[in-house]
């Protein structure tokens, strides 16, 4: 039967039959074993402390199940998804294993637009997709299940209300993720609606020395037109502005940009008028605030060193290294396999996008190490590496908890 470009936002009621399954593929005892013990593991001579909160946020979670439940409710139809599900390559690769074919290539899949049809599901990721990008999967006939996680609806709805009322929407966040170009191309449901990302306060500082007339816009306009909306003009497209932002941004950050851009407009248009051109709504998810105060908490006694695990294109896992790197050596690893040997570990340094490999990390004698992971790392992961630690530091296994991972 055909779906004809349906969209289901909801499971399909089978959480409980995939449960036993997202355990086994997802779950660490030994992660559960800190979570009930206050967040502390201890063997002789080596402390894990793991953040107060990490790991696997509720959207996530959500997607996975979906993904999984989509799967139980159809074994036999070919599911595509358009790329990654959430940026974790152990999961993604597990959804391989479990027949989803990806439509960007990754995962050695040679899945093409032209296969997908009626008789498929095709899976919308948690981080949503752009209305373009929408269109082109209900082109395909094929049923759509949505994953987007509700912070992100959430954003949507404020960008569409900003673009409604005729403000520009400016985004935290960076222009190139997959959340802030769904999110931007809800800037555009109206004809005259307009968007401008930017990605850290430097970047913000310059819209707003624009705004007071300390810089010509022309050379923003040139700087930021991959970042901003077709035709973007800052003469006319900075004069009413909503701020939104990337879920998964340094929340901190996205606060200060806010005031910054706030403030140049009451000394453009003065405090009376404010309402007339800026709006600004908290919409950095909960969970991506949780791990960050938790590794803030962390940092005020911290460990010797930090070890941050997650996908290295994930957004919330690198501002957890951002953090963690102005206190004590941290090391954001994509995976245990990152962890050469005692004396070798491969890691991407915090603020870069190169991975380097960095030669006498691991400390000797006492040692306390502090471990979180990004929102979109399965227990399982930080379960791993916690192992490897243990094996590098030749512990005696008979001392290690007992393990079903
Ligand atoms: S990080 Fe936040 S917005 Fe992103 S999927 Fe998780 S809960 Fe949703």
């Amino acid at each position: 039967m055909s779906a004809n470009g349906k969209i289901l936002r909801k499971g399909f009621g089978l959480r409980k039959q995939v449960a036993p399954l997202l355990s086994r593929d997802f779950d660490s005892s030994l992660v559960q074993r800190a979570r009930d013990s206050g967040s502390r593991l201890e063997w002789p001579t080596l402390t894990v402390r793991i953040a107060k909160e990490f790991g696997f946020c509720y959207g996530v979670d959500r997607a996975i199940d979906y993904a999984y439940e989509t799967r139980a409710r159809f074994p036999n139809k070919r599911i595509f998804l358009t790329g990654e599900v959430i940026h974790n390559p152990s999961v993604n690769r597990r959804l391989a294993e479990i027949g989803f074919l990806f439509l960007d290539g990754s995962q050695g899949s040679d899945a093409r637009w032209e296969d997908v049809g009626p008789l498929d599901v095709l899976l919308i990721p948690a981080f949503g997709v752009s209305i373009k990008l929408l269109e082109r999967m209900r082109q395909t006939g094929a049923l759509l299940v949505d994953t987007t996680c509700g912070s992100v609806l959430n954003v949507w709805k404020n960008v569409e209300r900003f673009a409604r009322d005729g403000f520009t929407c400016l985004i935290h966040g960076k222009w190139n993720h997959e959340e802030t170009r769904a999110t931007a191309s809800r800037a555009l449901v109206q004809p005259e609606g307009s968007y401008l990302v930017v990605r850290n306060m430097e970047q913000a500082e310059r819209v707003c020395a624009v705004i007071g007339g300390r810089e010509g816009p022309e050379k923003l306009r040139i700087d930021f037109e991959s970042a901003s909306s077709p035709g973007f003009d800052p003469v006319r497209d900075l004069v009413r502005i909503g701020m939104a932002n990337q879920t998964t941004m340094l929340s901190s950050e996205s606060l200060e940009i806010a005031d910054c851009i706030r403030k140049a407009l009451t000394l453009r248009y003065g405090e009376e008028r404010i309402l007339d051109h800026f709006r600004a709504f908290d919409t950095i998810c909960s969970a991506t605030e949780e791990r960050q105060s938790a590794v803030v908490e962390m940092m005020k006694s911290p460990p010797q060193l930090m070890l941050i695990i997650g996908g290295y294109n994930s957004s919330n896992t690198g501002h957890l290294a951002e953090i963690c790197t102005e206190t004590v050596p941290t090391f954001h690893v994509k995976s245990v396999d990152e962890i050469l040997s005692a004396t070798e570990i491969r890691h991407q340094p915090a603020w870069t996008t190169e991975l380097v490999t960095t030669k006498d990390w691991l400390p000797s004698g006492d040692l306390e190490i502090g471990i979180t992971a990004g929102a979109s790392t399965p227990d399982r992961e930080v379960g791993a590496v916690i192992r490897k630690l243990l094996e590098l530091r030749g512990l005696d296994p008979e001392t290690i908890p007992p393990l079903k991972d």
